[in-house]
């Protein structure tokens, strides 16, 4: 069996990552999504086991103790992590894994399986757009978005160290983009 392949997705809190990968898990069918560990608080609207596995500190460290994640980071004050079992299954399975990572997890994967990982960055059209959007979702407190924010910074200065770029400005064009992209590594 052809092994899977690996996609990943990195961009700034608030670019729209999640909206754009939720309308290209519909329409792309042969993704399947990597349910991240998660300590960050869950959000109206989120799906425990779904959007993420929502985890205590406790748990999560003795997990990571255990070495049950193939990478995992700090990102705004919460810790976040990637379950090594369903990716190496996933992959040998076949399956295509489409992952939602910070730069840091990123560099992991990249540094784990080279040129097998496919990484996308998406880009906001501008920071004061970033702002905007982070403000409009509302579903995080001033002081939380501020550290998204100052976060935004370091991690945009990483835009072009990645395999492909896609702007999320018009949410339709991004798609789009998107999609193309996706097909291109599937096709690999
Ligand atoms: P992320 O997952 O990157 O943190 P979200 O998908 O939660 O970001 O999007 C942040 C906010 O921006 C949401 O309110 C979403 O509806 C909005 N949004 C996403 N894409 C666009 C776009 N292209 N134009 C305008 N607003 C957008
Ligand atoms: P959010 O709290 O907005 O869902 O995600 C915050 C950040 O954590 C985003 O940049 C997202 O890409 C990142 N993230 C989500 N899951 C993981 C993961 O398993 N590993 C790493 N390194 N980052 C993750």
């Amino acid at each position: 069996m052809q092994r899977g392949k690996l996609i990943v997705i990195v961009a700034p809190s608030g670019t729209g990552k999640s909206t754009l990968i939720s309308k290209l898990m519909h329409e792309v069918k042969e993704l399947e999504w990597s349910v991240s560990c998660t300590t960050r608080p869950i959000r109206r609207g989120e799906v425990n086991g779904v959007d993420y596995h929502f985890l205590g500190e406790e748990e999560f460290l003795e997990r990571k103790d255990n070495n049950e994640f193939i990478e995992w980071a700090k990102v705004h004050s919460n810790y976040y992590g990637t379950l090594k079992k369903f990716v190496d299954q996933g992959l040998e399975e076949g399956k295509n894994l489409l992952f939602d990572l910070d730069v840091q997890g990123c560099d992991q994967m990249k540094k784990i399986y080279g040129d097998e990982a496919n990484v996308i960055f998406i880009e906001p059209p501008s920071y004061e757009e970033l702002c905007r959007r982070l403000k409009l979702r509302g579903t995080d407190s001033e002081e939380v978005i501020q550290e998204r924010l100052s976060n935004a910074k370091s991690e945009l200065s990483r835009k072009d160290d990645f395999d492909y770029l896609v702007t999320n400005d018009d949410i339709e064009k991004a798609v789009g983009a998107l999609k193309k992209v996706v097909g291109e590594i599937l096709r690999k």
